[in-house]
C-alpha cells in the first residue's frame, strides 16, 4: 500500500511465519480493515505479509519444516523443495521488489507469539548486524512496551536477518505474548501493541509511554 501524499518510511510488517501464533495475524487484519476502510490515513508506505499460510488454515505452527523462521537469509537448497521453502523464496523476493526502489527509511517487524512460557512475555530479537541498530525502531520498541531486547552476536536465518543484511532495513522479530486458536485471542492483551502498530502506519510520534524500562540481553 502507497500513501498519496509524500512519505518518510517503507515498513514490512510480517505475522504468521507460525501458523499458530494467531493474535499478531488478527492485529494486522484489524489494522489492514481499518486502512481500507479510510477510518485511519495511510502515512508510510506499506508491505502486510501473512507468512505461512497452509500452516496457519490447519491451526498449526507448521506443516513441513518445523521453524520456517530459518529458512530466509540462507543457501536454500539445503533444503527439500517443501511448500515452506518455495514460501520463503516467495516472500524474500516480495520484500526484495519492495525495498529495492526505495529511498524512504526501511524497516521490518516480523511478529510472533511465545510458544513457552516466558518471565518476560513481550520482547524483540535484534538480527545481528555491524552498523548501530535504528534509533527510531528503538524508541518505537520502548514505546510499545516491550520488556526485553535480545540482540544476536551472529549471522541467523531469520526474515529479519534478511532483510536487515541485504536491504539494510531496521528490522526485528517481535514476540508478543500468548496467543490462543484464531478468534479466541484476548486483543486487549495487545493494547499496547496495537495502539503503537496503529501509531506506525500513521507516522504519528509516539511518546515514551513505557511503564518499566527494557532490559537488554546479549546471546552469549
Ligand atoms: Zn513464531
Amino acid at each position: 500500500m502507497t500513501p498519496r501524499r509524500h512519505y518518510r518510511q517503507a515498513i514490512v510488517l510480517l505475522a504468521g511465519i507460525h501458523g499458530n501464533e494467531t493474535a499478531p495475524i488478527e492485529l494486522l487484519n484489524q489494522l489492514v480493515s481499518g486502512l481500507l476502510a479510510g477510518v485511519r490515513p495511510l502515512a508510510v508506505r506499506l508491505l502486510v505479509v501473512l507468512g505461512n499460510l497452509a500452516a496457519m488454515h490447519a491451526g498449526k505452527r507448521y506443516i513441513i519444516h518445523n521453524d520456517m523462521n530459518r529458512l530466509f537469509a540462507g543457501p536454500h537448497c539445503d533444503f527439500s523443495h517443501s511448500e515452506e521453502n518455495l514460501r520463503a523464496q516467495q516472500l524474500e523476493r516480495e520484500v526484495k521488489r519492495f525495498f529495492n526502489p526505495e529511498a524512504a527509511e526501511r524497516f521490518h517487524y516480523d511478529l510472533h507469539t511465545v510458544i513457552r512460557s516466558s518471565c518476560l512475555p513481550r520482547f524483540a530479537l535484534l538480527p545481528f548486524q555491524t552498523r548501530p541498530y535504528s534509533g527510531k525502531m528503538l524508541a518505537w520498541l520502548d514505546a510499545a512496551d516491550l520488556d526485553a531486547l535480545v540482540m544476536h552476536n551472529a549471522p541467523c536465518s531469520t526474515f529479519s536477518y534478511f532483510s536487515s543484511k541485504y536491504f539494510n532495513a531496521a528490522s526485528c522479530t517481535l514476540v508478543l505474548g500468548k496467543a490462543r486458536p484464531f478468534g479466541r485471542n484476548d486483543l486487549s492483551q495487545f493494547a499496547t501493541i496495537n495502539h503503537a502498530l496503529q501509531a506506525m502506519v500513521n507516522d504519528e510520534f509516539l511518546p515514551g509511554c513505557s511503564v518499566s524500562e527494557m532490559r537488554v540481553f546479549r546471546v552469549a
